[in-house]
């Protein structure tokens, strides 16, 4: 028997109430067995999002809910701005080609951090009906500074697209006083719930910019209509709709403020963990990087075997790199259901793996250095 930890970021660990409330019986979702559940769900999204907006709830994973986003807003061959520094930013330009957008790419090596000047320079150049924003680019660690971001496209008149798949609930989101039009998020990560569901943040703007693209389940306006009836268009997955609820309410009761300081503590752990076997940082050094933290292997050693070696060895689940970054780094997740002490079973993994597979790492300060960095970091910046 080998105890099984799941630290990837996304899908991450689920708390048992939540766990609990998925297996309670199914209910029908048109009676007042569901009816509260619902309600509470949606109320709740509305104040993680920090938006008095309708957050539309999708049975669907978060890719799901973005691409309810380029079907409601993209009327083909218009043009529209993506920023991509990753994979995620990558996988939204095909979709926005996909869809037939006229599409502007404001690329960034996987790794960098999109610039709020930038975004202004290129809007500048060639105007964008919407433009197209990755909180959090799960593949590289670098958490964008969003609220910059959106104000430079909002400057030039675009509607604003947030993925905040890997971010809400972990790193401040104002939908609201960000003017963020659509906020685009996932049960399976910081929101603590198994895959199945995905959420899209809809402001007023952006549902009066609906264009002519072909759909039906994604539909914004069927969706928003049978809600605000609490009559859902299509069956929910009722029992990850009840997840859900027990996930943001423990959520709400820790206090959103509360979390965001929990998850840069644990970034801090983290970097300070890695750094003191003397691993390089992929991901930015610094209290933004709050999601996942990305190191580089030592030598010649492939991301992969660590990956592996920790998982054979010990049950653990961590990321490899993604794309070309596939084999050169590899990935620890700390959004959700995480404490100081799962940071420290990884780092203590990740020192044992490596040494196992010949790296020169510094033995046995990892640990103490996350707990230390944890610890003594009580108010972030
Ligand atoms: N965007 C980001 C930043 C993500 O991290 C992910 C998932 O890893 C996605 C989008 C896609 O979400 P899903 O896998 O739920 O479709």
């Amino acid at each position: 028997m080998t105890k099984r930890y799941l630290f990837t970021p996304g899908p991450t660990p689920v708390p048992p109430e939540v766990l609990a409330a998925i297996a309670a019986p199914v209910v029908h979702h048109r009676s007042p067995d569901f009816r509260p559940t619902y309600e509470r769900v949606l109320a709740r999204l509305r104040e993680v999002c920090r938006t008095e907006a309708d957050v539309l709830l999708f049975g669907a994973s978060g890719t799901g809910a973005f691409e309810s986003a380029m079907a409601n807003l993209v009327t083909p061959g218009e043009p529209h701005l993506v920023v991509s520094a990753g994979n995620f930013g990558d996988r939204w330009v095909s979709m926005a080609e996909a869809y037939g957008a006229d599409v502007d790419v404001l690329r960034y090596a996987w790794g960098e951090t999109p610039e709020a000047d930038d975004v202004r320079a290129r809007l500048r150049e060639r105007e964008a009906k919407a433009v197209w924003l990755v909180q959090s680019e799960t593949s590289t660690g670098v958490v964008a500074d969003i609220q910059a971001l959106a104000a430079a496209a909002k400057e030039a008149g675009a509607i604003v697209v947030v993925d905040a798949v890997s971010s809400l609930g972990a790193v401040p989101c104002e939908t609201d006083a960000w003017h963020l039009d659509v906020v685009v998020s996932g049960s399976q990560k910081a929101l603590m719930t198994p895959p199945g569901l995905g959420l899209a943040a809809v402001s007023e703007a952006a549902f009066a910019a609906r264009g002519s693209s072909p759909r039906f389940y994604f539909d914004w306006e069927r969706t928003r209509k049978a809600q605000r009836q609490l009559d859902a268009p299509f069956t929910p997955p009722v029992s990850l709709v009840a997840g859900l609820d027990v996930a943001l309410g423990l959520l709400l009761d820790e206090g959103l403020e509360a979390a965001f300081e929990r998850h840069v503590r644990l970034g801090r752990a983290a970097r300070a963990g890695v750094k003191a076997l003397g691993l390089e940082l992929f991901s930015p050094d610094e209290d933004r990087s709050a999601v996942v933290t990305a190191v580089r292997t030592p030598g010649e050693i492939d991301s992969g075997d660590v990956v592996k070696g920790v998982r054979d060895r010990f049950g653990i689940t961590i990321a490899n790199g993604q794309g070309d970054l596939k084999g050169k780094i590899f990935r620890l997740g700390h959004i959700g259901w995480f404490d100081v002490f799962d940071i420290a079973t990884q780092v203590a993994a990740v020192e044992l793996v490596l040494a196992e597979l010949g790296a020169d790492v510094e033995r046995g300060s990892a640990v103490t250095a996350a707990l230390e960095a944890y610890e003594h970091s009580a108010s972030p910046a």
